[in-house]
């Protein structure tokens, strides 16, 4: 059990679709172990498998702040069973040191996934909240997408990403995502008048 080292962006393994877990084995439950243990030491909300090398569909989240006590929640084999509405989202990557950007989510998700014993849950999240959000984010790590695929301004997250020298956003990963936009846009417009 130990802190491990944190790929960063430019590294394939952050690009390599993960597998599923057959097994919530040893090696998975010290897995989940390293990726929480790595999460605290990085003050992360979220890690994936990916991250730390392992292409395992396996991701930790904690969402706590301040005093309150650690709420760490372990994901294997998640599944996204329910998504809607939209909201912009100022996020950074423990991939990506310092690089934040907006990006665009959806505001309310269900995932369904087993916990570190193989017990099935399912867990809700609504409102553009954290949780919602974080669970996007580190649910994309598992097929290798990253959250600057998701960017609100390309050119935006393009010069933050070239002042840090990370390697350039990568086109053909863009995602198009019109109804999220233009659900964003709506709001944004709507909050100004
Ligand atoms: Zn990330």
């Amino acid at each position: 059990m130990a802190v491990r080292k944190v790929l960063r962006y430019g590294d394939p393994i952050l690009r390599t679709p993960s597998k599923d877990v057959h097994k919530v084995s040893k090696k998975i439950q010290e897995l989940v172990t390293d990726l929480l243990e790595t999460m605290y030491a990085q003050n992360g909300v979220g890690l994936a498998a990916p991250q730390i090398g392992e292409n395992y569909r396996v991701f930790v989240i904690d969402v706590s702040t301040g005093d309150e006590p650690l709420n760490p929640i372990v994901f294997i084999n998640p599944k996204i069973i329910k998504k809607s509405g939209a909201v912009r989202s100022h996020e950074g990557c423990l991939s990506f040191p310092e690089a934040y950007t907006d990006v665009k989510r959806y505001a309310n998700v269900m995932i369904k996934a087993m916990d570190r014993k193989g017990k099935s849950f399912v867990l809700e999240a609504k409102d553009g909240c954290l949780l919602a959000r974080a669970i996007q984010h580190e649910f994309d790590h598992l097929d290798g997408i990253l959250f600057i695929d998701h960017s609100i301004n390309r050119f935006e997250t393009e010069s933050i990403l070239e002042s840090l020298e990370f390697p350039p956003i990568e086109e053909d990963k863009l995602i198009e995502e019109k109804e999220l936009e233009e659900q964003i846009n709506d709001a944004e417009s709507a909050k100004e008048d």
